[in-house]
């Protein structure tokens, strides 16, 4: 039997020109950007993959949203039409807005840990854990092994390990434990899902226990999808009654608008427990803006409340993931390491495995991502010992068991052609990977370093050598 092939459930009605750059005009900017990604000028990237994050095309319908936005500093009208979708599609009955998802993180570590406290979660995020640190909490990891085996096919790689949970509360006890941090999708395990299963078990076990499950909402969209597809019991249930079910297990969320909700800019905290409520709003008004509109314009939160109810709809996240699965899947086909399976809103390159000459301490994913943005202008970024910093006890620097490059979609914004192109580039630097040299700090700043540290190669000035007498790059040389 063969299948069809299926599109985009949708048709482009605006362009925006992308500029096209040479292979020494890349090279330079690169040297500039201290071979940080981050630190490139949008202008000089061709296809940019560095993040998901507020990078959604908005729809018709959300552009028109804009208009409507009732821009009154207290109780706007957009603010009930917002709390409406949350507590329609997420379910949670009190929604405080915040400026992005880390505004609802802040929040929720200041209102939830105390000193000493430990906060588990399913494998960490930079942002998450450090305004857990700053509120004077622990981070302690409790997924399950198989997240950071780049290698295992574990259909539900984003589970919770419940014995981890379970040692963890006889270890420092109950009370030391406020939440545990349930990620959906998870990002830095290349967003691997949770099972519904499991979401109900470690929820199960925590309230046994008296300690609150607040979700990491941010791809929760995206991991309804895979319980749809691989859970049984669920392929005739919609997307959107997986999510509620999700949420139905847990206390509340923080949410990234920025991911699922296909806005540029936007977020939320998300409570059932009003006491729990009172106190989020009672500091958002000093960290956000007030409670009704968090740090976003009225229109913001107008786009948002549509772009949820758009990002529940079946045939939008289908195409989604069905374009991060084309590309992953392409690339698995030319021999590429990438963590499988294929996750929902990225594939994740194995940069160890990429580049076996290049030493954890010269970042192998680091200057991966900076010799892929040579070659073909594609932006990419590190997820690996860079992302991970150092320890806050030793100093030293940690070197989790991943060391990944991440190409991110955005979406609804590139097409099949785009992701031909990328996949030509990282074929043609798979084929040499002695081309590419190690990176040294030149600057690292003291928090989330990834994003603003600088490098330099350890070979003199190119991270990426041109074969002599070859044509590199995928645009014109
Ligand atoms: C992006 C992200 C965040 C932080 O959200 P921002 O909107 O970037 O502040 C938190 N958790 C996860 C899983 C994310 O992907």
């Amino acid at each position: 039997m063969t299948t069809r092939s299926w599109a985009e459930p949708y048709k482009i009605k605006m362009v925006e020109h992308l500029r096209m750059t040479t292979f020494a005009e890349r090279e330079r900017a690169i040297a500039e950007a201290g071979y940080n990604t981050f630190l490139l000028r949008s202008e000089d990237v061709y296809i940019d993959l560095l993040t998901d994050s507020g990078t959604a095309a908005m729809s018709d319908r959300q552009w028109a949203g804009l208009m409507v936005g009732d821009e009154a500093y207290a109780g706007s009208r957009n603010f009930y039409h917002l709390e409406d979708a949350v507590r329609r599609y997420y379910g949670y009955k009190n929604l405080i807005p915040t400026h992005q998802g880390r505004g609802a993180e802040h929040l929720l570590s200041q209102i939830c840990i105390k000193d000493g406290d430990v906060v588990p979660g399913n494998m960490y995020f930079t942002t998450t854990k450090l305004h857990q640190e700053l509120a004077g909490g622990r981070f302690r990891d409790v997924i399950i092994d198989e997240a950071h085996d780049p290698a295992s096919e574990h259909p539900f790689k984003g589970n919770v390990d419940l014995d981890k949970m379970r040692r963890l509360i006889e270890e420092v006890g109950a009370e030391r434990i406020p939440y545990l941090s349930l990620e959906t999708n998870v990002n830095m395990a290349g967003g691997q899902p949770c099972s519904m299963e499991n979401i109900k078990a470690v929820c199960a076990l925590c309230h046994e226990h008296g300690i609150n499950v607040f979700l990491d909402a941010t791809r929760a969209v995206e991991n309804s999808l895979f319980i749809k597809e691989r859970e049984d019991g669920y392929a005739d249930k919609t997307v959107e009654n997986i999510l509620l079910e999700i949420c139905s297990h847990t206390d509340g969320c923080t949410m990234s608008a920025k991911k699922d909700s296909l806005v540029n800019i936007g977020g939320f905290l998300a409570l059932n427990d009003d006491a729990l409520a009172e106190k989020a709003r009672n500091l958002v008004v000093i960290y956000e803006g007030l409670q009704t509109y968090g740090g976003m314009a009225g229109r913001d939160m107008e786009a948002m409340a549509i772009g949820i109810g758009e990002s529940v709809q079946f045939e939008h996240i289908h195409a989604r993931v069905g374009q991060v699965e084309y590309l992953g899947h392409k690339l698995i086909d030319a021999g590429v390491p990438v963590v499988r399976p294929i996750g929902g809103h990225g594939v994740f390159l194995d940069a160890q495995a990429f580049l076996p000459h290049v030493p954890r301490d010269q970042y192998p994913a680091q200057a991966l991502a900076a010799a892929l943005y040579v070659d073909s202008g594609v932006r990419s970024m590190e997820r690996g010992a860079v992302s991970a910093g150092r320890d806050p006890v030793t100093g030293e620097n940690i070197f989790p068991k991943l060391e990944l490059v991440r190409l991110t979609l955005p979406r609804r914004v590139y097409t099949q052609a785009h992701m031909d192109v990328t996949i030509e580039s990282i074929v043609s630097l798979f084929e040499h990977p002695e081309r590419i040299c190690g990176l040294r700090f030149d600057y690292e700043p003291e928090h989330l370093r990834f994003f603003q540290s600088r490098f330099k190669p350890v070979d003199g000035d190119l991270v990426l050598r041109a074969a002599k007498g070859e044509k590199v790059g995928a645009l014109h040389s």
